[in-house]
């Protein structure tokens, strides 16, 4: 059913037995479910009330000017669908930002280059260990002016295919022309167009050059440059970033056959999770790709214990 949000969870004498939900018409639902509710509608990216009532990490910090890559219906209704059936809660405080975003929409797709290429920031300076964990690139990019920075790569290392699209399908020429990526041929030019101090920018390049030859004492403690991230002339590229939430890592606290526990770690009846709104599962900080294959697996237990 397309459009159909569900607003609340049906219980009787302790146990979830359905759901109550509305219509793209308007018209209300009521579903009944003979062996029981499985939980899957994502984590809560896209409610900046919810950012802000548990973050932990963020300093409150995540108000309407911080983007989101999700989309708009990832709001935590299933958390709160299950709080009010008496489910606990773990790990909400742990709130994921991805550093590699577009500062206007908050998406990943005007990737053109490794993510993993030097960051520099508006003084064309770098400020952090590119490889990282997220929410220590995050932090150093929020303590940057402006809270943007650019990634920087070169032609011969460009993400791109045969057609002049990078890795999301976009074509180069059209993300140059809105500016979410620039083009030049010498680091003076790139310096100018991002208007940034150019010697700056050529230190930072030149100092970048010397540590993928020698891939020793990086001052930001890099333990290596990659084939991929070399910048061994022009023309380059520069994409603008900023960070945007990306994962909320907490959620409603299940057990290993994802029933939804209360909050003194008793299974509340009829309830199942899986996926994003579950916590507990990624600890403090998700690692990239493992977020799919915990919605898969998860889900896939979750169907078996309610098919049984
Ligand atoms: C841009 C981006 C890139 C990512 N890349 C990766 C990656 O490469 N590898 C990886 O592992 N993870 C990645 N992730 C994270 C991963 O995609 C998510 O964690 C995962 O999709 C969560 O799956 P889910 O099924 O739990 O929830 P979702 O995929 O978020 O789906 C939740 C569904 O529930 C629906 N819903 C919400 N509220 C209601 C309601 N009240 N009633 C009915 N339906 C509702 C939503 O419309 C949605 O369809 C990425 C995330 C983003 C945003």
């Amino acid at each position: 059913m397309m459009s159909t949000p569900a607003s609340s969870l049906i219980t009787k004498d302790g146990a979830v037995v359905g759901v109550k939900a509305s219509g793209p018409d308007g018209k209300d639902y009521t579903l009944y479910a003979s062996k029981g509710v499985i939980l899957a509608t994502g984590g809560f990216s896209a409610n900046v009330k919810m950012r802000n009532q548990y973050d932990e990490i963020w300093d409150k910090k995540l108000d309407n000017q911080v983007k989101t890559t999700n989309m708009p219906a990832i709001t935590g209704d299933g958390i709160n669908m299950a709080v009010k059936a008496g489910a606990g809660l773990k790990d909400m405080g742990y709130i994921q930002l991805l550093p590699t975003t577009d500062p206007a929409t908050g998406a990943t797709n005007h990737k053109i280059v490794e993510s993993t290429n030097i960051y520099v920031n508006k003084q064309g300076n770098r400020f952090v260990n590119e490889q990282g964990r997220r929410d220590v690139l995050a932090k150093a990019a929020l303590a940057q002016p402006d809270h943007v920075f650019y990634v920087i790569g070169t032609e011969q290392t460009l993400l791109k295919d045969k057609e002049g699209r990078g890795p999301y399908g976009i074509l180069i020429s059209d993300l140059l022309k809105q500016k979410k990526a620039f083009k030049a041929d010498t680091l003076d030019e790139l310096a100018k167009k991002l208007g940034m101090n150019p010697d700056n920018l050529k230190r930072t390049v030149a100092k970048w050059n010397e540590f993928c030859k020698t891939q020793k004492g990086d001052e930001f403690g890099r333990m290596s440059c990659e084939e991929g991230n070399k910048l061994p002339g022009g023309p380059y590229y520069a994409s603008v970033m900023t960070p945007s939430v990306h994962h909320t890592m907490g959620g409603v606290t299940i057990d290993e056959d994802t029933r939804v526990l209360d909050k003194n770690g008793r299974p509340i009846r009829g309830l199942y999770a899986a996926g994003e709104i579950t916590g507990g599962i990624h600890g403090t900080n998700r690692v990239g790709c493992n977020a799919v294959p915990d919605a898969l697996i998860f889900g896939t237990i979750a169907g078996r214990e309610v098919g049984k």
